[in-house]
């Protein structure tokens, strides 16, 4: 493959963590359970390096967890966590931007967003112009899922 990530090596280290040995048997036992950015780089399971954006998977049924990066979570379980990772990032630059569908339905996962404010999202996320009421209460959001992304190997 020549790109560093190495698919078979993946396969190889969650089939160790799996209680299942068949693969796509295997792949069920695994979600995402929390995201985070490391201080100093990092290794992926795949042995691709460096990772920087962390994507902590978990197995359901033996509890192990491990991190891996974003091209990985997407090879593996078909999520697309770049696009959480990049709603951070304009977040960030712009703290009145809209974070967008896949971090809000993650982070509302997560418990870091609360009901009311999954429906607050729902209908205002499309929106250019909100009122000062709505731009303050999106910028509390914002400010909310910033503060949530633990950074590893800080304090
Ligand atoms: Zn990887």
């Amino acid at each position: 493959m020549g790109d560093g990530y190495n698919f078979e090596e993946l396969k190889r280290e969650i089939l160790a963590r799996s209680r299942a040995s068949d693969w796509e048997l295997a792949k069920k036992e695994w979600q995402l359970v929390a995201i985070s950015e490391a201080h100093e780089p990092e290794r992926c399971l795949c042995s691709h390096f460096p990772i920087i954006e962390l994507c902590s998977i978990s197995n359901r049924v033996t509890g192990v967890s491990v991190d891996v990066g974003n091209v990985c979570v997407k090879r593996f379980l078909g999520f697309r966590s770049d696009l959480i990772f990049a709603s951070l990032k304009r977040i960030r630059k712009e703290i009145q931007a809209s974070v967008g569908t896949d971090a809000t339905a993650f982070f509302y996962e997560q418990g870091i967003i609360n009901d009311w404010e999954y429906r607050f999202q729902q209908s205002t996320m499309r929106k250019r112009n909100l009122s000062e009421a709505q731009m303050a209460t999106r910028t509390r959001i914002n400010q909310k899922i910033i503060a949530s992304i633990g950074r590893r190997g800080i304090g």
